[in-house]
């Protein structure tokens, strides 16, 4: 997935991170905002490269690389943020004016605005702390087993500001469809929003919760766009976008704190045009190939039970592989993945809940699973004796 490869320079690759002590990291962990995001495809860098070679008017070109973004993600408008979060963000402020007539979230505006964002108590996310930042509350609705529509109609009110939405696969038993949220709360005014942050691939989730009637739809635009880390896409209604534009830098606004560049802009839109020309089936390929070879390597092996799953960390269909430690303890597991990232190539890997760990495919180099398997060799040879 990730599009970084040689870019014809003569400095080794990491070696721009070595020079300040730091050793780069073989991601298997899957597209962390903590260790980079992914990496840019190289007609990214380049379209970045020629953006930071002039001046030009920032409101101007937001309009124009929103035209563009909405036009090839077949919705009606579209907006770069300085990631999703800053979109949940800015989607709270255009929620809580959204009776204004200028959309300006004022923080000396808020008596009588509506501020209540219902959420599935499934959907809690870190980053839902973004819609507290614009002065909304959280109001839970459901339980771990499922949600009554009733639940939702009952709390749908004048001071609702907004439903927010997450709309991972793997929770779809605990919460509503996103259909019967739109149906209930649309007809009264009140906006969705959908943080689909991670929920690429399938491509068409660019387009596909709006379809079904959310006001506002977040992708991170560092992780499988592979754009730049520090950008979000927000695509959307018109109405809805542009109201909140209108609290985004560079206006002297509440967003202005998250401002992003105009290389950052030009970025996420290359980042999205190569995106959508991937071609999906033969990625899948590569990640089904990477999986096999860890799941082939773990059967040649006493310490370890290794298995296949058909979705990633967020619940999109990007296989991973599930590596347990035959008899192992979470604390032997947790000195594994330390070893892992210790010494070097450095490896990082995200535990589970028990006392195993995944490999994510999506964020490894091409050939980077040979590494992991040499690694894990390696470390568990050491571990087991
Ligand atoms: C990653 C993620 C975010 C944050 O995205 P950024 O682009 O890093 O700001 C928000 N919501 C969800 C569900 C995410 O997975």
């Amino acid at each position: 997935m990730t599009g970084g490869r040689e870019l014809g320079t003569d400095v080794p690759r990491g070696d721009i991170y070595r020079r300040l002590g730091i050793e780069p990291i073989i991601n298997g962990r899957s597209t962390f905002t903590i260790l980079g995001g992914s990496l840019m495809a190289p007609p990214v860098l380049e379209a970045m490269r020629q953006a930071a070679e002039c001046f030009v008017d920032l409101v101007e070109l937001q309009a124009a690389v929103g035209r563009r973004l909405a036009d090839v993600t077949r919705n009606e408008a579209a907006f770069v943020s300085g990631g999703a979060a800053a979109g949940l963000f800015l989607s709270a402020a255009a929620a809580i004016t959204r009776d204004t007539d200028d959309g300006i979230l004022r923080l000396e505006e808020l008596d009588g605005r509506p501020r209540d964002f219902v959420i599935h108590r499934a959907h809690r996310i870190p980053y839902d702390l973004a819609i507290g930042l614009a002065r909304g509350r959280l109001v839970e609705i459901g339980g771990p087993d499922g949600t009554e529509e009733a639940e939702l109609a009952a709390v749908l009110q004048p001071s609702t500001a907004a439903v927010f939405y997450v709309p991972k696969s793997h929770l779809a038993d605990a919460v509503l469809p996103l259909e019967t949220v739109v149906r209930l709360a649309r007809p009264l005014g009140i906006p969705v929003i959908v943080d689909a942050a991670a929920q690429l691939p399938p491509p068409d989730n660019l387009w596909r919760f709006s379809e079904a009637g959310a006001d506002a739809v977040l992708f991170s635009g560092g992780k499988a766009l592979c754009g730049p880390a520090g950008t979000g896409l927000i695509v959307g209604t018109s109405r809805f976008v542009g109201r909140l534009a209108a609290n985004a830098a560079p206006l002297q606004r509440l967003g202005r704190p998250m401002k992003i560049g105009k290389e950052d802009m030009i970025g996420l839109l290359a980042a999205v045009e190569w995106y959508l020309g991937q071609d999906q089936a033969a990625l899948a390929r590569q990640y089904d190939a990477a999986v096999d070879a860890i799941v082939a390597w773990g059967r040649k092996r006493g310490e370890v039970v290794v298995e296949r799953l058909a979705t990633g960390e967020a619940g999109q269909p990007t296989p991973r592989a599930w590596i347990r430690l035959a008899g192992g303890s979470p604390a032997t597991r947790d000195a594994v993945l330390a070893a892992l990232r210790a010494s070097r190539p450095r490896v990082d890997l995200l535990a589970d809940d028990d006392c195993g760990f995944f490999v994510a495919p999506e964020t490894l180099e091409a050939g980077e699973e040979d590494i992991v398997i040499s690694r894990l060799t390696e470390v568990l040879g050491g571990t087991f004796r």
